[in-house]
């Protein structure tokens, strides 16, 4: 089912923090409901039903959450098993974690316990942004709540003995990245590890680790109580269930909306976001799912549907939703090259062409953006993000050469016309200078 969410169909019933966020609140929006008894249809059971639900991982990768659980070791032996959870938010544009922590954070809580058990861990570390300092405290809150009213911790009223912990981030995007994010947690700089070894084989303290997102664990328990098959019929097939979108940049009402999976761009703008600003004619581009993935033209823009498939066959992706909205005022190049700063600020410096790509990469982007490059070096630039992509430890190699590729693919005309408007100046310029000699 392709379209617009009814209220009663909405998972996060606090998003815009109108309601009371704490036990209380959560209790009656239905948080910590039938907890008990879907732990008592066993781990398989759940995982059974997260697969079938179709939910794919919501930190931009996609991957089936049910899937990831079942590459957990079926029994604990020597090692104990760990769920995290990634709460480093920091993808330019994506700020939807940062609402189900601050307004529903029981819900999350409570899928914590869940996918705890579902693959037998009995510690689950929330790794939060450095940046998110009132979230952090409203969610030690949020905990504390849970370790007193004997919903979580030893001998608690779900009979699965499980402790929470909530790290701070110390402000490093690269620890958003998995195995930087273990490598942190450890107490070691926050550096991806090469895999193989996956998490689930060997994670944190090389101990069976399952990693996911905020929202895809906030969302477990909800799905569990209703059913999959009430969360798979939202969306498109492979593309199911409901999602948070965070719309930002040129339209009248930026929000974070949870709507239903492959939504019709165009009504999740005039829906929840007012429309563009200055009307739909004046849209130029929107980049779909946060800083790592390629901007698309306003003239692809017409019929789209959100979601993981659609935006793959555009040469984009959903990414992490976060959709950034710029009408015909950007100046494309310039939005593009501040985003290439972003990667190279935040390269972990590990691997060659990470450390030196993203550097030469901004340096090109800051010439075109005034002009002063020669038109064969867009081949050149776009030759170097395919020397980056694909060549490093992590994934953060590709997100730092994806937007320039989505710059020269759709916008190869405005780069060109910069260059020779440049060049027209200078040489107006130089004409003036001798003329006044
Ligand atoms: Fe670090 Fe970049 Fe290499 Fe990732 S790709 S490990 S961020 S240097």
């Amino acid at each position: 089912m392709v379209g617009v969410l009814e209220d009663k169909d909405r998972i996060f019933t606090n998003l815009y923090g109108l309601h009371d966020w704490g036990l209380e609140g959560g209790l009656r929006r239905g948080a910590w409901n039938s907890t008990r008894a879907i732990l008592s249809c066993g781990p398989d059971w759940i995982i059974a039903n997260i697969k079938a639900s179709g939910l794919r991982g919501r930190g931009g990768a996609g991957f089936s959450t049910g899937m990831k659980w079942s590459f957990m070791p079926k029994e604990v032996k020597e090692r104990p098993h760990y769920l995290i959870v990634n709460a480093d938010e920091s993808e330019p544009g994506t700020c939807k974690d940062r609402e189900i922590m601050r307004h529903d954070p029981h819900l999350l809580i409570e899928g914590c316990l869940i996918a705890s058990f579902a693959t037998r861990a009995h510690a689950c570390y929330i790794y939060i942004r450095g940046e998110y300092v009132h979230e952090r405290e409203r969610l030690e809150a949020a905990v504390r709540q849970a370790y007193e009213a004997r919903l979580i911790g030893k001998d608690n009223v779900h009979g699965w003995d499980f402790d929470l912990y909530v790290h701070h981030g110390a402000g490093a995007y690269i620890c958003g990245e998995e195995m930087a994010l273990l490598e942190s947690l450890e107490g070691k700089k926050g550096q991806p590890r090469l895999k193989p070894p996956f998490p689930a084989g060997a994670g944190l303290y090389g101990c069976p680790t399952t990693v996911n997102n905020v929202e895809s664990i906030a969302v477990v328990g909800t799905i569990l109580r209703r059913g999959a098959d009430w969360f798979s019929s939202f969306g498109a097939p492979n593309n199911a269930g409901t999602k948070l979108f965070c719309i930002s940049g040129h339209v009248e009402r930026p929000c974070v909306v949870e709507e239903a999976m492959s939504i019709p761009f165009r009504t999740l703008i005039d829906d929840h976001a007012g429309g563009i600003r200055g009307g739909w004619g004046n849209l130029k581009a929107i980049i779909p799912g946060g800083a790592s993935v390629p901007l698309i033209p306003a003239k692809q823009c017409q019929d789209l549907l959100m979601d993981f498939d659609s935006l793959r066959k555009l040469q984009s992706g959903l990414g992490t939703a976060a959709v950034i909205v710029m009408d015909k005022s950007t100046d494309v190049i310039r939005a593009i090259a501040r985003l290439s700063y972003f990667f190279k600020h935040e390269s972990c410096g590990q691997c060659t062409p990470c450390r030196e790509g993203t550097g030469w990469m901004w340096r090109v982007m800051e010439r075109m953006v005034k002009g002063d490059a020669d038109p064969s070096e867009i081949d050149t630039l776009l030759d170097v993000t395919t020397q980056v992509e694909g060549h490093t430890i992590c994934a953060f190699g590709d997100a730092a050469a994806w937007p320039i590729q989505g710059l020269i693919r759709h916008f190869r005309h405005e780069i060109e016309d910069r260059i020779s408007l440049y060049r027209r100046s200078k040489a107006n310029y130089a004409g003036h200078s001798i003329a006044a000699q």
